[in-house]
């Protein structure tokens, strides 16, 4: 509890004593309105000054107008009736701040809870200065410094791994609770926790850029876009009050006027009035109004712990609508981690053709690229290298120890003037040209994830009705992994351009409503992920383009991570609404009861906190998502 809410339980305290003894206290007339004002004032005089201060603004539309109108009405016409029973309008407000309280204490309680599980946040690096360790705040460290991790403390900064061997936990970052193994040479990124040993990083990112600083950004600004049905709240809000306030005022003065006119309708003007007033206080829309950012919030935050991370309410809501999933296959559905398979019609050795292969590929970070640069297993001369371009979807061409080499799909051949030879073997084909001669192909292949076919069967049962596979690999490779895990259409041969009109395609053919999920490693498939409706980049935490264009960010490279994203986007979405059917329809039932003199104002108070109540409760459920 902060100060505000222990001032304010206090407050509520002592006013409910107050009128508890008041009730035994034989005053009337003037002593007693003034005896009574003592514990009113107490409770609600922040509701006066700000409903004031609203009428002085002119903006007459929120509770606190509501409150405080009811509330003084009802004193006023206890005054007038002479009955001397204000017990009702104090109660009316006790019972509005206790409301109040538990929502600022609830809303308190699971936003602290969330960012406690989002405890990444590092508060000090541990930087080698002349062979001595100084505590550092990680904002002043500098690219290429070498900071210690030591057992049981945070990665602050991405970098490599300079000396040391140790596990790292990344539960807090991808929810997975099995350790990382890292060793000198490897690389690591901030947030995770080191276990075991002594690490030595020399850092490659200010912590501005690094993974953790990139998170928390991203967390603390996703409940910042509104969502589809947070803005229908709030339009409703703008059109509900003042047309609860028209009905009250119609039900104070109408039948009245009826009566005089003739009409046989029971009860004086004083009984209308009361009802009125009533009406008013019944029609506080709290629950409604607090419960569904707060359930947004709590979905999000529990999507986080579970390692997926949403950019904003709206793209939880669209998740939850998702129809169409596709997908990119390297990296994504395959592991994208290739084995040299065979080496054909190379008039080079193998290991030559490999290290020219090899060198050419020493500055992308495609997947095929990456492999080629495991299987030549020495370091890479960046001196023997130049001129290197990279031909997105095709390959790449540079200038190896003077000579012009190319390594990329028929494609790049085609365009080179390169007469290639086909290659009958399964897997990816990686054909090579030394100073434009063709110089034999390379044939690696790529084994899908374990999880893959598992994910696709999840997404169907999790309500997605099409999946489909865009690859600029061959139609070969591309149809066997797509039939081997149950994906209903595979697109090959793409490249990046024609993935974008592909997913146009697709999100055309598509009813507004269902949404288009584009899942991607975030290897030069940026522009797909933000053309879609939802861009997924998954492992990306290294990626910055990926983390930027996506609108949901898996922490590793786990398919099983989308359909759970679409488990929780649901569970949170149908929170939602049934806060929103729940709270409204108690609304409408206490407004009925009321206009028909059946409900007095203690129910309506009461209805009206018992409905928040339970609706903050329910939204709570949405950070709990482990067992989805
Ligand atoms: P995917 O859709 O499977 O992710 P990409 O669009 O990244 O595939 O690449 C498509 C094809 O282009 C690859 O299968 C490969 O033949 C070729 N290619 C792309 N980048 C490279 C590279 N760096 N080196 C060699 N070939 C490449
Ligand atoms: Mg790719």
């Amino acid at each position: 509890m902060n100060r505000r809410q222990k001032k304010m339980l206090a407050r509520i305290l002592i006013s409910a004593a107050l009128l508890a003894a008041l009730s035994f206290a034989p005053v009337s007339g003037w002593p007693r309105l003034a005896c009574y004002m003592v514990p009113y004032l107490l409770i609600g005089y922040d509701i006066l000054i700000k409903a004031g201060r609203g009428i002085l603004n002119r903006q007459v539309t929120d509770e606190n107008f509501l409150m405080a109108v009811a509330t003084v009405g009802a004193i006023a016409l206890a005054l007038c009736e002479g009955s001397g029973d204000y017990t009702e309008a104090i109660a009316v407000m006790l019972f509005y701040q206790i409301g109040e309280w538990f929502q600022s204490y609830a809303v308190g309680r699971s936003r602290r809870s969330i960012s406690q599980l989002m405890d990444i946040r590092p508060d000090y690096a541990n930087l080698e200065v002349d062979g001595k360790l100084e505590r550092t705040d990680p904002d002043d460290v500098e690219v290429g410094s070498v900071i210690v991790v030591r057992p049981g403390e945070k990665v602050p900064i991405d970098g490599v791994v300079a000396e040391g061997e140790s596990s790292l936990d990344t539960a807090a970052l991808t929810g997975e609770s099995l350790p990382r193994e890292v060793r000198a040479g490897d690389e690591i990124i901030s947030g995770c926790i080191n276990m075991t040993g002594v690490l030595r990083i020399r850092t490659t990112r200010e912590f501005g850029e690094s993974t953790v600083s990139k998170i928390l950004d991203l967390v603390e600004n996703a409940s910042s876009r509104k969502s589809r049905s947070e803005a229908f709240i709030s339009r409703f809000a703008r059109v509900y009050t003042p047309a609860v306030c028209l009905a009250a005022l119609a039900l104070a003065v109408v039948p009245p006027l009826v009566r005089i006119l003739g009409l046989g309708l029971s009860g004086g003007w004083e009984t209308w009035i009361y009802r009125a007033l009533t009406f008013l206080v019944a029609s506080c829309p709290c629950a409604l109004v607090i419960s569904i950012p707060l359930s947004f919030f709590a979905g999000i935050g529990g999507a986080s712990r579970a390692g997926v991370l949403v950019k904003g309410s709206n793209y939880l809501e669209a998740l939850s609508r998702t129809r169409t999933v596709v997908f990119d296959k390297t990296g994504t559905l395959t592991k994208g981690v290739f084995e040299v398979n065979g080496i054909h019609h190379s008039p080079y050795s193998d290991e030559q053709l490999v290290e020219f292969a090899a060198l050419a590929e020493s500055a992308s970070s495609h997947p095929i690229s990456l492999s080629l640069r495991r299987a030549y297993g020495r370091e890479i001369d960046g001196g023997r290298v130049s001129d290197i371009r990279e031909i997105s979807g095709e390959g790449v061409t540079a200038v190896v120890d003077g000579r012009s080499v190319a390594a990329g799909n028929g494609k790049l051949m085609d365009s080179l003037g390169v007469n290639y030879i086909e290659c009958h073997g399964v897997g990816t084909v990686i054909h090579m040209a030394v100073d434009g001669e063709y110089a034999g192909h390379i044939l690696i292949s790529d084994v899908v994830k374990p999880h893959s076919a598992q994910a696709i069967a999840e997404l169907r049962s999790a309500g997605v009705r099409r999946t489909v596979m865009l690859t600029g690999d061959s139609r070969r490779v591309g149809e066997g992994v797509a039939a081997a895990l149950g994906i209903d259409q595979a697109y090959c041969e793409l490249l990046p351009g024609d993935k974008v009109s592909k997913v146009e395609e697709l999100l055309e053919s598509n009813s507004p409503k269902a949404k288009l999920a584009f899942v991607g490693d975030g290897i030069n498939d940026a522009p797909v992920l933000s053309r879609a409706d939802i861009g997924i980049a998954m492992g990306a935490m290294g990626s910055d383009a990926a983390i930027e264009a996506a609108d949901v960010v898996l922490m590793d490279d786990d398919p099983l991570k989308i359909p759970l994203a679409i488990r929780i986007s649901r569970k949170c979405l149908c929170i939602v609404y049934e806060n929103i059917v729940f709270a409204i329809g108690v609304k409408l039932a206490c407004l009925a009861l009321v206009a028909l003199g059946l409900a007095n104002m203690w129910l309506a108070i009461f209805a009206d906190v018992g409905v928040m109540i339970l609706a903050v409760l329910n939204a709570v459920r949405a950070l709990f998502v482990k067992n989805l």
